[in-house]
């Protein structure tokens, strides 16, 4: 079968041809030419009419039928019929999904927000109108940061790193808390999602109360019977020999918890009390020194070698006694974990991204499984081995949190049996520059 356009030219050819016959038997070739290229097109601009008007028609909304068509125009207008009813059908079936979606979305506890490439609202589902306050469509095409009024969601949201979540008090109701994920596609748009974390946030703050409160009762009993324990280890001569052992584990056990106390407060001053803006430009070099000073001092009975590696006159903008108990944890830990006449090294410097301060020992070393967990509460590698040598298994946990304070990372490398290295990395832009 021949297809349709052919036949079309074929039809042209024969109505010209017809006309030429006829021109030649009434002597007028040229004439009846003309007057059967004028019909033709006079067909062709009515047929053009008529698709026009039914194309003008569709997208008014009208769903009228295709215009008669003859020849090739029949299946033109066949074509675009068939090609419309399946748009409809399409458009039909991504309607459906998207109601399916909106009406999955308004069940949802969940706010979820699109965000268009320009940082206005776009769509919301039903929990963004109660968490966020959104009116549909009032509030559609406003900037998010126009509508969240908050300095702390305002930088979150422009600086574009969202690998952590943002929590902040709902900007509708004050009592509730909220926490906002942000993540990017396509063209910029950025979808946000919130959650109402009132109650976590809740049970995380009586947590918080509770561990403070007991550890703060729990240190004026623990230091009465340490200093009674202390005072009768200093008079063992008027005590009865059996007593002496039992006495000398109570009183080891009373500093253990003395320890743990002390460690507990200070994790929980580091978690409720908000960063300090006041700080100072602390030289480096003295903090570290000082740090091995007191190391030095304090595991005196096993002889270590410690060594500072700093260039002299760099300063750290940080809280001077929070960065002194991070790196002197990491210092003690070195001692505790390192066998006697080790060599222990603290060193500071500035690489490409970061100013580091490392504490590297030849001691126990970890294995690698562990490292990951070291920084949680409690985790010990080797429980008895830490009770013995008077560890709270807190320290690190203090260390991660006063890094957290200081815009820095903690990072572990160990090889067993050989040694550490914890590496704090501080942000290049808290190096203090040198005067010129
Ligand atoms: P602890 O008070 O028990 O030392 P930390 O939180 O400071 O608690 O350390 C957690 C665990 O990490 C320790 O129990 C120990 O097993 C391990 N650890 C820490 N520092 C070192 C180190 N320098 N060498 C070997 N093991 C270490």
């Amino acid at each position: 079968m021949l297809p349709d356009w052919q036949k079309e030219i074929n039809r042209i050819l024969l109505l010209i041809g017809s006309a030429g016959v006829l021109g030649i038997v009434f002597g007028q070739v040229l004439l009846f030419i003309f007057v059967a290229v004028v019909v033709y097109l006079v067909f062709t601009i009515r047929q053009l009419r008529r698709l026009d008007k039914w194309l003008s028609a569709l997208a008014a909304g009208d769903d009228m039928s295709p215009p008669e068509g003859y020849g090739l125009w029949g299946s033109l207008f066949d074509g675009i019929y068939r090609l419309q009813k399946r748009q409809k059908q399409i458009a039909g079936e991504m309607q459906s999904i998207l109601d399916k979606a909106q009406e999955s979305s308004a069940a949802l506890e969940i706010a979820f927000v699109l965000i268009d490439k320009s940082g206005n609202l776009d769509w919301w589902n039903k929990a963004g109108e109660t968490l966020l306050g959104l009116r549909y469509p009032d509030d559609r095409n406003q900037a998010a940061t126009n509508f969240i009024r908050n300095p702390i969601f305002a930088d979150y949201f422009q600086k574009e790193k969202y690998d952590q979540p943002l929590t902040m008090n709902s900007p509708v109701n004050s009592n509730v808390v909220l926490e906002f994920q942000l993540a990017t596609f396509g063209e910029r748009e950025r979808l946000m999602v919130v959650r109402d974390i009132s109650q976590i946030h809740k049970l995380e703050m009586m947590r918080k109360d509770f561990v403070g409160n007991v550890s703060h009762e729990l240190r004026t009993p623990i230091t009465v019977i340490s200093g009674y324990l202390e005072n009768l280890l200093e008079n063992l001569d008027s005590i009865e020999p059996r007593w002496h052992k039992p006495l000398q584990q109570m009183a080891q056990q009373s500093r253990r918890m003395e320890n743990i106390v002390r460690d507990l407060l200070m994790l929980t001053r580091l978690e409720t009390k908000a960063v300090t803006r006041q700080l100072a430009d602390v030289e480096v070099k003295g903090l570290l020194s000082e740090i091995a000073n007191d190391t030095n001092h304090l595991f005196e009975d096993k002889q270590h070698k410690i060594e500072v590696i700093c260039p002299a006159g760099l300063r750290l903008r940080a809280d001077r006694s929070e960065l002194y108990s991070a790196i002197s944890n990491l210092a003690f830990n070195a001692a505790k974990y390192t066998a006697p006449k080790g060599h222990i090294v603290l060193k500071a410097q500035s690489k490409d991204n970061s100013f580091d301060i490392s504490v590297t020992d030849n001691g126990v070393g970890i294995e690698a499984h562990h490292i990951p967990r070291l920084t949680e509460r409690f985790y010990r590698v080797d429980a008895s081995r830490t009770s013995s040598s008077g560890g709270t298994g807190l320290g690190l946990a203090i260390v991660k949190h006063i890094l957290v304070r200081h815009n820095a990372t903690l990072d572990i490398s160990s090889i067993p049996g050989k040694g550490s290295t914890f590496t704090c990395r501080f942000p290049l832009t808290r190096l203090v520059p040198a005067p010129a």
